[in-house]
């Protein structure tokens, strides 16, 4: 799950982590109250929506008046926002965020990230932050600096300081990174995310060290624990049709193509998104039943399914195997005794139903 950036900040803020002092807003009035209670000489409009990339695209505004305030606020509000996180369709934007504007000597790049390779939760970080970080990972990997974090003594001083030396801080500056990282490590654990991003990390010229954009994701099958969390589900930034499979209990991702398709079991479907893409085709959707889906659920993942516009036909596999009988202690012992392996493939055109 994805929240706003003023609310990754807040939280943060709640680890230690230097944030803008900033409120969200969602009119131009309010947006005129915020800048007029921050008081500050530059105040910084932006956009939030679920998505980056919003500098390069306008959704952030450098404001030197409460009047331009004023203006940005207008001009983006109700604004669709197309950003090269957004897709084509772009996002609307309801609410901003008001900012302290800060003097920017440099900006870094830091995050925090779970590596399923190592099991182990890895920060990276690199000296050329902003908004190109894509293109640096693209083009100078070498200047990508990891940490891999032992989960059971956590993110230890020394690796904090190696990191901030290898990303050139200046020594002045190495305590506040380091008290930086720790807090976002201690937050990216407690609240169960699946990244913790900061981009960009910036020093301002008075040697502040402060998060001036925050992106925290969420691991939705953690967030039973975290009620705080869950009430800051934003619907009006997800996917209409992956809203109501969820609601439904069904793994749904929209893909955009136009062949759906159906399966019982997620490494199923991953195999006939390929097969569907291997053989020309554009998948429409992911979307995984369940092991032990019922007659209702596959009518309704039908309905959803049958929702997407461009449409042309759908997909749907199934397949039973059953060949180990420690790793399948849930199939009645007659099936394992059989070793059935059934594999039932049915293709139909949309036009045919
Ligand atoms: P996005 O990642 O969606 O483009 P950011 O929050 O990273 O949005 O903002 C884009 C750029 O705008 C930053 O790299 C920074 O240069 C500038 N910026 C953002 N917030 C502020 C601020 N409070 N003060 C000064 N500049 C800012
Ligand atoms: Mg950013």
């Amino acid at each position: 799950m994805n929240i706003h950036e003023y609310q990754s900040k807040q939280i943060l803020k709640s680890y230690g982590v230097v944030v803008p002092n900033g409120k969200a807003a969602f009119s131009a009035e309010e947006a005129v109250a915020a800048a007029q209670e921050l008081g500050s000489a530059v105040c910084v409009v932006k956009a939030q929506i679920h998505a980056g990339g919003r500098g390069k695209a306008g959704g952030v505004k450098i404001a030197k008046s409460v009047d331009e305030v004023k203006g940005y606020a207008s001009e983006l509000l109700g604004k669709t926002l197309i950003t090269h996180q957004t897709g084509p369709e772009g996002k609307t934007v309801n609410r901003l965020l008001i900012e302290e504007g800060c003097d920017i000597k440099k900006e870094y790049y830091l995050s925090f990230v779970i590596d399923r390779a190592t099991s182990m939760v890895v920060m990276m970080g690199s000296e050329e932050g902003g908004m190109d970080i894509e293109k640096v990972a693209a083009e100078m990997p070498e200047k990508i600096i990891k940490e891999y974090i032992d989960p059971l003594i956590g993110l230890a001083p020394f690796q904090s300081k190696r990191m901030a030396f290898k990303m050139n801080f200046d020594a002045a500056v190495i305590g506040q990174v380091s008290k930086l990282m720790t807090g976002l490590y201690t937050a990216f654990v407690a609240k169960d995310c699946s990244l913790a991003e900061i981009n960009p990390l910036v020093v301002t010229k008075d040697d502040k060290v402060m998060a001036l954009d925050a992106k925290l994701n969420f691991d939705d099958s953690a967030l039973y624990r975290h009620p705080d969390i869950a009430e800051l589900r934003d619907e009006s930034e997800e996917d209409a049709k992956e809203l109501a499979a969820a609601r439904e209990g069904l793994n749904y991702v929209n893909l955009g193509g136009d062949v759906a398709c159906m399966v019982n079991g997620a490494g199923l479907a991953m195999a006939t998104v390929d097969i569907i893409k291997h053989y020309g085709g554009e998948p429409a959707n992911f979307l995984d039943v369940g092991g032990s889906s019922t007659v209702e659920n596959i009518a309704k993942a039908f309905r959803i399914m049958l929702e997407a516009a461009r449409l042309r036909g759908f997909l749907s596999i199934s397949l039973v195997a059953s060949t180990n009988a420690t790793s399948l202690p849930a199939v009645s012992s007659k099936r394992l005794r059989s070793s059935a392996l059934r594999f039932r493939l049915s293709f139909a055109s949309k036009a045919r139903m």
